[in-house]
Formats: structure tokens, sequence, C-alpha cells
């Protein structure tokens, strides 16, 4: 029997709902369920694909190809479950289909109305493809009392009538401020929106509050009962070291428990958490440090490399050392001799970004790693960069760049506009809708015998995750070959170089793909593990 979860927010946003999401179905998890999480989104675009990394932070992309919100990668980095097209839903994706069919003629001429055209395909959406799972877990995005987020409201309200209360449950995440001038935790905020929640229809069953102190058990009993819940359902959410730590808290306050007997599941065994342990001494008890440039252009806002930093924090975890991250804007090194800021740090990482701005900066700055033998990790456009960095400087293209800019002459990197997926050929037009038109999900990539990257993998043949438009261009292959530059990962068909090195460097790799997308903190990525190993051993040459 499949259970739901429905986990909601309120007070504010940015309490971390995707977090607490993903930490509970890593408990439940650990107790033997299969789990899935999944994430419904009430804003109007389709997919935040084209949404600007400053306002929604990364894209997350899964196997399918789905560009989904960055809570779908917490969900997969705690339970190690890959995510799918199926997992992420927003308003524009359910109207968009609604609508389709409405002009399909699918109605039959029936007005079409949210109660229960919309809430209908977003209950149809909750329970789609959940057989074999014990509990599917579902966040709602943004905070109660959105008018956006109605229909979905309305819609977890509906379910629990269509699946009855042995197979629903609802968690409300609540922040509960501590305010100096009164010395006093505050619970009213956690009542009013409660109270809205129930003003739609929704009791919660157990409230999650985040707070930055030990909540009194004076104040648990006072939200129990102003809320209607049972005073053990009031769970505190404080805050934590790293975020890996959460899974064990939440054990601790007696979350998974008050979950499972909300179920009426009994006798089930403690939860194995040694693996939550473990990561967490190795974050929080690291025996060393090794200082990382990431050389991008969101580097204002750190959600915007959010998969990338957590796979930082995973190659730290398998070598034992804390990553520490320096974010540098690219455009600096436009301007600024590299040496002032790249001077000392262990590693340099380009990674994945789109458009011109900072590109030669970060063209400098591959220059600067592949020079001065430092280790240097390219992403997607790191790795675009890194190429037409060694075009320019060891193969003596003049004018080497990618055609997504204006500046080039000889387009190193260029618009593929026809590529294979399986048995289908996939096509792309330049021009076309910028929604859609990209190179999406898992591809194979098969390695080259006896390079670093076949090494690093210990596979022939691996699958990673893309998103871009640009391939490196084939053409150029023998050329920057011979002048050092391997063409370690191609596509199977060999027309798409997917990694390159250079052999004659301590460690300088660049990969089509991301990487930090499939990282885990119990599965660190073989190619995060590596980098930072090289940079413990960078770090130790100083
Ligand atoms: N802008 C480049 C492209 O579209 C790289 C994209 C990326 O780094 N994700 O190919």
């Amino acid at each position: 029997m499949t259970r739901f979860i429905f986990v909601t927010g309120g007070v504010v946003s940015s309490l971390g709902k995707g977090l607490a999401s993903a930490a509970l179905g890593a408990l439940l998890q650990a107790r033997g369920y299969r789990v899935r999480l999944r994430k419904l989104d009430p804003y109007i675009n389709v997919d935040p694909g084209t949404m600007s990394p400053y306002q929604h932070g990364e894209v997350y992309v899964t196997d399918d190809g789905a560009e989904t919100d960055l809570d779908l990668g917490h969900y997969e980095r705690f339970t190690g479950v890959p995510a799918r097209q199926s997992d992420s839903v927003t308003t524009g994706r359910i109207y968009s289909d609604i609508i389709a069919a409405e002009r399909r003629g699918d109605y039959l001429g029936g007005t079409v109305q949210v109660i229960p055209h919309v809430t209908d395909a977003i209950k149809k959406f909750v329970v789609a493809d959940t057989d074999g799972l014990d509990f599917v877990l579902i966040e709602i995005g943004g905070t109660v009392g959105d008018i956006e987020g109605l229909p979905f409201f309305e819609a977890i309200r509906q379910l629990r009538n269509d699946l009855g209360t042995e197979r629903t449950a609802y968690v409300h995440l609540t922040l509960v401020p501590y305010i100096p001038s009164a010395g006093e935790l505050k619970t009213k905020p956690t009542q009013h929106s409660v109270k809205e929640l129930r003003s739609i229809g929704i009791q919660p069953d157990i409230l999650l509050c985040r707070c930055d102190r030990p909540i009194p058990e004076g104040e648990r009993r006072k939200m129990a009962l102003f809320c209607n819940v049972k005073p053990e359902a009031v769970i505190p959410a404080l805050d934590v070291g790293s975020i890996y730590e959460v899974p064990l808290r939440y054990h601790q306050e007696g979350f998974d428990d008050v979950v499972l007997r909300l179920f009426g599941l009994k006798d089930v065994p403690a939860p194995n958490l040694a693996k939550w342990r473990e990561i967490v001494d190795r974050v929080l008890q690291p025996e060393g440090t090794v200082n990382i440039a990431i050389v991008g252009k969101y580097t204002g806002l750190k959600d915007a490399y959010k998969s990338l930093s957590e796979a930082l924090v995973h190659g730290g975890i398998a070598n034992r050392v804390k990553a520490e991250l320096h974010w540098m804007d690219a455009e600096i090194f436009e301007n600024e001799d590299p040496i002032h800021r790249l001077e000392g740090v262990d590693g340099i990482l380009v990674p994945g970004g789109f458009g011109e701005r900072g590109t030669e900066g970060k063209i400098a700055a591959a220059k600067w790693a592949r020079e001065r033998n430092i280790p240097y990790f390219g992403i997607c456009l790191g790795m675009q960069m890194a190429v037409i960095e060694a075009a320019r400087n060891l193969a003596g293209v003049e004018g080497a760049g990618s055609s997504e800019f204006n500046n080039y002459k000889v387009a190193v990197v260029g618009m593929m506009t026809e590529w294979q997926r399986g048995n289908q050929v996939e096509r792309r037009e330049h021009g076309g809708n910028l929604g859609g038109t990209m190179r999406l999900g898992e591809y194979p990539c098969d390695l080259l015998p006896g390079s670093k990257a076949r090494a690093i993998y210990g596979v022939d043949r691996i699958g990673e995750r893309h998103r871009h438009r640009y391939e490196i261009n084939i053409d150029y292959k023998d050329q920057l070959e011979r002048a050092g530059l391997l063409f370690s990962g191609m596509s199977p068909d060999r027309s798409l170089p997917e990694i390159v090195e250079i052999p004659d460097h301590p460690w300088f790799v660049g990969v089509q793909f991301h990487p930090e997308l499939k990282s885990k903190p119990f599965a660190p990525h073989p190619l995060f593990a590596s980098f930072i190993e090289a940079a413990v051993k960078q770090s130790r040459l100083v």
C-alpha cells in the first residue's frame, strides 16, 4: 500500500521544505521502505528551464531529460532514488496540458474549471506511477496563503477523502522566531499559519518547527493545543552544522516515529543510520582543508550552483577533507592577472553557464591552471572554455571560439543540429524556442582505455546528464590531440566529444555533462572525489 505524505510550508519561504522532505525520505528509507519524492510548484512557468538562476537557483536535470526544481536534487542526494520527469509539475505544465486538451475538444463542450479539472490533473500527477512504493512524499512549493498555491492545496485536501486517513499525512513546516527584546520564542506565526491551512480544509498532523534554539516543553504544548495536533507531533527542527545532519536530528526528535505511528505502522525496526553518522563525522571532523576556486558567473547566488557545491562537499567526504569554496566572478580575470586571486588555490573549477559575459575570464583561468599545473575541472561551459583555450594557445587556431558568442572566427565549439538518442535522431534549430531545445538528460559515453577518465570511473561506458546546446566541434579533434589535449570520452557513435583531458598535467579534465547532478554524500561522484584528491596533493606541494 502506497502512503502519501504532503509537506507544506508556512510563515515565510526559504525554511528548507525541500531539505525537510528529503531528510524524512532518507529516514523512512533507512527503515527499509521504498520511497519517492515529488514536487508541486505553483508558479506559471512550464518548467524552470527558462528561469534565471538568479531568481530560481539551479535547474536540476533528471536522467529522462526533465528540467526541474533544485529541490529534486536534494531528494536524489538524500535518497539515491533517481528523480524523473514525473516527479515535478508546475501550474504552467498543468494548465498547458488542460488548455491543449480543451482546444482538441476533449472536454466535449463542457466548462473547464479549476475544480474539478485542474485539481483532478494535480491529483492524477500525485498518484501516477507509484506502484511498489511504500511512501510518496509530496512537497508543495511556496507558502500557505499564496494565491497561486490554492489549487494544489485543494487537490491535496481532496486526496485525504479519496485515499483515506490511513494513507495520507500532512506535515507543516513553520518558523518559531526568537524575539530578543522579549527574550521569548513566539508561537503566534505558527498558530496563524495553521489557521490559514485549516481555513482551506487541511488539518496538519505534524508541525515541523524551524527554530534557532531548543523549543521549551511549554511552547511545544501551546502549539499543540492551539494548532490541534498531539504534543509529540510538534517536532523541533533546529539549525545544524551540516545539512547531512538533518536526518539524524529528526530521528532524535522522534519525527519518523510519529510518522509511522500516524499510519498505524507498529514494530518497525529502528532505522539504520550508520551511513549518515559516517557522513556527518567526515563533514564536521575533516582532517584538512583544500581551497577550490569556482570561476563562474552566478557566484552571487549560491543556489545557482547547488548541486555543484554539494558535489564538492562529497569530494571532500571521499578524501576526509573540507573543500573550502572561493567563489570568483569570471569577469575579474578579463582585466586582472589571475595570479592575484588564484595564487595558492589547490584547484580551479569552471562550472556550466550560458552567454558570453565572463567567458574570456574563464578562458584565462583555464590557461592559468594549465600552465601552472593546478588541478582544473571544467564542467560543460567550463570544458568548452578549456578547449577554446587549448585551440588558441596549444594548437594555434587563431580566433578559436564558440558560435554561442559574437567574438569567434573559428567555431571550435558549435551548435549541433542533429544527434542520436537511442534509435532516434533529435534535431534542433538555430534561433528556435529557448525552452526545450537542448541536449538534455542522460547520454552514454565511452571512455578511452588508458586515459585518466577511464581510470577514475573504472568502467568502459558511463551515463551522465547533459544540459547544453553547443558541442565541441569534432573536426578539430585530431589537431587538438596532436597539441596535447586528449579526447578521452566520446559518444558511442564517436560524433560528440564528452570528455577531454591533458595527459601531461597533474589533473586537467573537462566534461561536457554535469557530473555534479549524480553525486551523493554516501556515493561521492568519482570525478569530484578524484579532483579533490588532486587538490589535496597540490596543497601538499606548497
Ligand atoms: N552555454 C553552453 C551550451 O549551451 C554550455 C551550457 C552549460 O554549461 N550547461 O552549450
